[in-house]
Formats: structure tokens, sequence, C-alpha cells
């Protein structure tokens, strides 16, 4: 996979945060403050008009193109779920190095220290109802195929609904916060559907 892979799976995350964002702000309205849709769109939006701004003669790097997701969504986006993925993408895009393309196995092993990048940050683990609980099944399923990741991060963020929240907003709601499927595992279910898209066509 070489930087246009990356390019394009980051435009196809822009599309569907665009159709899914009024979901997810339902979704953090019930949990959260009913912004998680309208701070994915804010940040993927930037994203790609980030992508768009390079000099075309200018080729980056698989890793550069995430690195500069990863800084933007960063800046751009104020919520808590701005500086996680940023550091996701950041950290994905660094591990991968300088490497003009990339194997299925490079790609798995980067995203894998991006999400530990997450939890880091986050002071969150798997079970505590975030992004993590569709991160984590989504990486580890990758082993399989991009399609498989696809289907057991939308597995994890619907695993989210019985849970209760032990990190970010949803967690002062305490046992409140049970019986509503996690917006962030959404949002990174749907990283995971635009991937298998994206490496379907290549
Ligand atoms: P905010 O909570 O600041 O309003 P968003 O609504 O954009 O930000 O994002 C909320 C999502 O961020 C949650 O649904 C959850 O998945 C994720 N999140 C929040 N805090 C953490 C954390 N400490 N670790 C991992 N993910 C988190
Ligand atoms: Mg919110």
């Amino acid at each position: 996979m070489d930087a246009e892979f990356f390019r394009r799976w980051l435009t196809a995350t822009t599309r569907a945060v665009e159709e899914e964002a009024d979901r997810l702000t339902e979704l953090d309205a019930a949990i959260g403050d009913a912004d998680h849709g309208a701070n994915m769109r804010r940040g993927f939006r930037a994203v790609s008009e980030a992508l768009a701004a390079q000099e075309p003669d200018v080729v980056l790097t698989p890793g550069a193109v995430l690195m500069l997701a990863g800084r933007t969504l960063i800046s751009k986006v104020g919520g808590a779920s701005g500086p996680l993925y940023g550091t996701l993408l950041r950290r994905t895009g660094k591990a991968l190095g300088d490497a003009p393309e990339v194997s299925d196995a490079e790609l798995r092993a980067a995203l894998d220290e991006g999400v530990r990048a997450v939890g880091t940050l986050g002071k969150s683990e798997a079970g505590d109802k975030t992004m993590l609980d569709a991160l984590i099944p989504g990486v580890r399923a990758l082993a399989e195929s991009y399609p498989a990741a696809r289907d057991a991060a939308a597995r994890g963020a619907e695993a989210t609904i019985p849970m209760r929240a032990r990190r970010g907003r949803a967690s002062y709601l305490g046992e409140r916060s049970i019986g509503h499927q996690d917006p962030g595992a959404t949002s990174s279910a749907l990283l995971f559907a635009t991937l298998a898209e994206v490496a379907g066509d290549v």
C-alpha cells in the first residue's frame, strides 16, 4: 500500500463520517454532550483539506500522510476524540517510518502501536466503553483480513451497549451509561469499514 492508498482511506472516512454524523451525535446525546458527530466531521473535513492542500509534486509517504492527518485532528478538534484519534493516526504513521510502501503486516503492527498510544493517553483499556472497544478487536482481526477487521470492530462497538463507562464524559453517568452504544466505538468501527472498502479496490 502506498501513500495514495492512505489518502483514499482518509477521504473515504471523511465521507463516511459526513454520512454518519447525525447518528454519532445522537449516540453522544444519550451518554455525552451531543457533539461527537460534529467533532468528527470538523476533524475529517480538515484532514481532507490538509491533504488536498499538499503540493501535487510532493510525494508523501504513507507514514507522512497519517501523521499529517493526526496533527490536523489534534489541532482542529476540541473534544476528547480529537487528541485520541489524532494520537492514533500520528503514532500509526510514525510507526510506518518513511517507507514508500507498506505491507498488510506492517500496517497491522503500526495500528497496534497507535491503539496502544490511545490507551496510554486516555488511561483506558478494553471494557471501559470507549473507542478502544472497537479499535482493539479491529486491529486483532486484521491478522485475518480487512473485512474480518471491519466486522470485528462493528461487533466491538455493539458490545459496548451493556458496558458501564469508566472513561470520558459517559463515565459521569455511572450506571445510566448502560444500555447505550458508545459514540467513539461507533466512529472507530467506521474507520475499519472504510479501510476494508479501500483495501477492496486495490
Ligand atoms: P467529548 O467527550 O469531549 O465530547 P467526543 O464526544 O468527540 O468528545 O468523543 C467521545 C468519545 O471519545 C467517547 O464515546 C469515547 O469513545 C472516546 N473517549 C472519551 N474518553 C476516552 C478515553 N479516556 N479513552 C479512550 N476513549 C475515550
Ligand atoms: Mg461529546
